[in-house]
């Protein structure tokens, strides 16, 4: 079963200053958590994590997981200053975008931030706008399918991210000869694994790549990252990764591939957004109208634009309803927002406890890739955050929308 992190006692409190729908991140659980993976990893000296800023874009967020040390993974110009903006500096930063703009180049390298180049014909353009670095990174898409133990995972080749094989050997020959003097692979083959196996996998590609490009190339290679792609169990029934067991499990593989070769200084770095922060925010809502028709459905006052997951993807995201956790699951509803949207579902065919109105929903493992991926549709005004701290007191760490914050950007 899966619990949530608040009482109902301290949501009711929290609403009475803080009107539904909001998202509510559990400060504890998000520390213990940083700090699980800091273990895991504590066998590699230059360990570190870069938070993938996208999941969770909030300052106060950003400088909780900086607190435990995570740098900052950004892939925008707003990302970017953001980051500037919580403390992150210089190599705390890790700029892994895509189709990239030139000022989102400049911005980086203003920062001093480690660049992780998309493509080949990057080189060129970066060279052109601020030179090349000393220290560089890769993104490599090794084409075909991904799979663990004969089972595919996903489809790289139909990924529109990284480098062939052939591209990252000229890439690295290139960079060398244009300057770069420390480089790192990057790659990013699967989303949401929830499997131990995932990075131990992922992690022997990149290093007996790494062995490759060094006695191909001489080049030095002082980093690997392992980006994100690690998942949390939105499912009751799934069981949840353990962060020991995939640390060890890298472990085993660079003793194994990097180590031999003489290459056991590189450093491990990630970029989990997901695995970080989805299961400790939870989004807060209230059923505020119910509707018999050929279906059951309970509205809720929160819509897809406080939480795009279940309407772009029909992903899963469990429901609690507050206080009725013991309460027989005998009633079978849709739970909607409000967009003129039909799927604007937050579950479908969902069996709960009888929902009454003004009950407190909370929709589970929104904070990652939750809130951030919102968006105005229908002229809706998206949630503000709070966090919930480790004292049980609570702060407002980013507001709601209101109707100004939409129209500031029209021309009347
Ligand atoms: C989205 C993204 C991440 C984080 O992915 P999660 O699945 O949240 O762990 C990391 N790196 C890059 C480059 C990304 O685009």
């Amino acid at each position: 079963m899966k619990k949530t992190f608040a009482t109902l006692d301290k949501l009711r409190e929290i609403s009475a200053q803080i009107p539904t729908p909001f998202h509510l991140y559990d400060e504890k659980g998000i520390e213990e958590n940083a700090e699980r993976l800091k273990a895991a990893f504590s066998w590699n000296r230059g360990f570190r994590e870069y938070f993938a800023v996208k999941a969770t874009p909030t300052p106060a967020i950003l400088k909780l997981l900086k607190k435990h040390g995570c740098g900052a993974d950004c892939s925008s110009l707003t990302e970017l200053i953001m980051s500037e903006r919580c403390g992150f500096t210089g190599e705390d930063i890790m700029f892994s975008s895509n189709d990239t703009p030139d000022e989102e180049f400049v911005k980086a390298a203003q920062l001093g931030a480690i660049i992780n180049l998309d493509d080949i014909t990057h080189i060129e353009v970066l060279k052109n706008l601020v030179g090349i670095p000393k220290k560089i990174c890769c993104r490599f898409n090794p084409g075909g399918t991904f799979e663990i133990s004969n089972r595919i995972m996903d489809n790289p080749g139909d990924a529109k991210y990284g480098m062939t094989r052939e591209q990252i050997f000229e890439a690295f020959r290139e960079l060398k000869s244009l300057g770069a003097e420390e480089f790192g692979i990057h790659a990013f083959l699967a989303s949401n694994m929830v499997s131990n196996e995932y990075y131990p996998a992922l992690a022997s590609q990149l290093f007996q790549l790494a062995v490759d490009i060094r006695r191909a190339t001489d080049v030095k290679i002082t980093f690997i990252n392992l980006s994100g792609g690690v998942g949390v169990p939105y499912r009751p029934e799934q069981r949840p990764n353990d962060i020991m067991v995939i640390g060890d499990g890298v472990r085993r593989a660079y003793e194994e591939i990097l180590s031999p070769a003489g290459m056991d200084d590189i450093a491990i770095f990630t970029e989990m957004g997901r695995f970080m922060l989805a299961p400790y925010g939870c989004l807060v809502t209230k059923a505020i109208r119910e509707k018999h028709i050929y279906k059951e459905y309970i509205g809720v006052d929160a819509s897809a634009c406080d939480l795009m997951r279940p309407a772009m993807y029909g992903a899963y995201h469990h429901i609690t309803v507050a206080g009725k956790e013991d309460a027989p699951t005998d009633h079978i509803y849709d739970v909607t927002g409000n967009l003129c949207e039909n799927n604007d579902k937050f579950a479908i065919d969902r069996a709960l406890p009888k929902v009454d109105m003004g009950d407190y929903l909370v929709i589970h493992d929104t904070g990652a890739h939750g809130r951030s991926m919102g968006y105005n549709y229908n002229g809706k005004l998206r949630s503000g955050e709070v966090l919930l701290k480790s004292d049980g007191s609570f702060e407002l760490i980013r507001r709601a929308e209101a109707p100004d914050d939409y129209f500031a950007t029209l021309v009347w």
